[in-house]
This record gives structure tokens, sequence and C-alpha cells, in this order.
């Protein structure tokens, strides 16, 4: 089914500009996806009780033929490429790709949640995602 989901990238060690740049190009070359907009990346303060750096953010809007199980699956193989290391939930990362929402479609299952069930608690996910609705003309 052809649909338009938003993908969260947020990245707090090491080159963070590089890392949200190669994620948004890996992204763009999944097979029947295509990058329909992206928000600027902004500054936010890590979630959660480990110390870290602050964390680059960023939004983009896909339309992709690909189900939410399976972009899951491509997302986190671009984390692994750019080095990620699985530590502590919510630790430092070079880079993090989380699935926000599908526009048609929902998941609960064990491995996936989309809505992401975070996102009412998230302030500059609701801004980012009504700013990239709103540049699609609705
Ligand atoms: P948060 O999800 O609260 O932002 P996090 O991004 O630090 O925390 P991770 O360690 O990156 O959490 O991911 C833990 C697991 O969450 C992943 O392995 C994945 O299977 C699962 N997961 C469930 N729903 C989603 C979703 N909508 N997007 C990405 N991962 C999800
Ligand atoms: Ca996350
Ligand atoms: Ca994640």
């Amino acid at each position: 089914m052809r649909d338009v989901a938003y993908i969260a990238l947020g990245s707090n060690l090491g080159q963070r500009e590089v890392f949200l740049a190669e994620a948004r190009r890996a992204i763009s070359t999944l097979a029947t996806t295509r990058v329909l907009g992206h928000t600027d990346a902004e500054e936010t303060a890590p979630i959660g009780p480990v110390a870290q750096g602050p964390f680059l953010n960023q939004m983009i809007a896909i339309e992709t033929e690909l189900s939410p199980q399976d972009l899951l699956a491509e997302l986190k193989r671009i984390e692994t490429n750019a080095g990620r290391v699985r530590s502590a939930r919510w630790g430092p990362r070079t880079l993090d790709l989380d699935i926000v929402l599908f526009e048609k479609q929902s998941v609960r299952e064990p491995g996936l949640t989309v809505p992401h069930p975070e996102l009412t608690n998230r302030d500059f996910w609701l801004r980012e995602l009504a700013a990239l609705r709103s540049s699609r003309g609705g």
C-alpha cells in the first residue's frame, strides 16, 4: 500500500550533521520510497536518565510502499551502518531513526508501535509533524 510516513532522525555523538545527512540520503535510496520533505535540524535536550550531549533532531516525510515492519528493518540497518552501538535505551547514539507515524496504517506489535507511543509527549515532534503536514498542503 502506498502511504506517507514520518521518520524522526536524531544524533548526539560525533559529526551529528553528517549522520543526519547520510541517513536522509540512505532513506532516499530505499525501494519504492521518495522523500517528500524535511524540517530544519534543531537541537533538543536528551531524554531520560543518562548524562549525555544534546541531540540534533530532524523529521522527514516520505512516500513509500514499504510496510511499517519493512521500513523499521531498513532503518535499523541504516543505524547500524552509521556505527550505532546498541547499549542502554535513551543512551548516546550516532544515529536514531524512529517511525513517528504512517498516515493510513497503525501497528501494535512487540517490536513496533505506530504511531510512536511517545509522539504526544514530545512537543518538538508534534511541531515538526505539523510543519511537514502544512507544507504538503494538508
Ligand atoms: P524512544 O523509542 O522512546 O525514542 P529509543 O529510540 O532510545 O527510545 P531504541 O533503543 O532506539 O529506543 O529502540 C528500542 C526498540 O523500539 C527498537 O528496537 C524497535 O524495535 C522498537 N520500536 C517500537 N516502535 C518503534 C517505532 N515506532 N520506531 C522505531 N522503533 C520502534
Ligand atoms: Ca528515539
Ligand atoms: Ca529508536
